[in-house]
């Protein structure tokens, strides 16, 4: 199971995934010039897990929110009473998925 939570910065989006735990995965920060960029390996491409989120995200208005999203199975699980994971300062490391 992999939840993604999304926040967003003036330009620019940070998805970032946990694993079952809830340790942080992974961390996608994503400028916003004309359109998403998304720094996964899917990067290149023109859309990826993270870039589709981010639509999924804001038409749900659940950015910056701590709404976790099981993305492979659609579903939403609740934001943890505690927000301890939107530090600036995560380290910042890139997963495949
Ligand atoms: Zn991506």
């Amino acid at each position: 199971m992999s939840l993604y939570k999304m926040n967003s910065f003036p330009g620019w989006y940070r998805c970032v995934k946990f694993d079952d735990e809830l340790n942080v995965e992974a961390v996608y920060d994503m400028p916003v010039t004309r359109h998403v960029n998304c720094p996964c390996f899917q990067g290149n491409k023109s859309t990826c897990r993270h870039r589709t989120m981010v639509g999924i995200f804001e038409a749900t208005h659940r950015v910056n929110t701590g709404w976790f999203l099981d993305f492979d199975k659609n579903e939403w699980k609740r934001p943890l009473e505690r927000e301890f994971l939107d530090e600036p300062n995560l380290t910042f490391k890139v997963a495949n998925d």
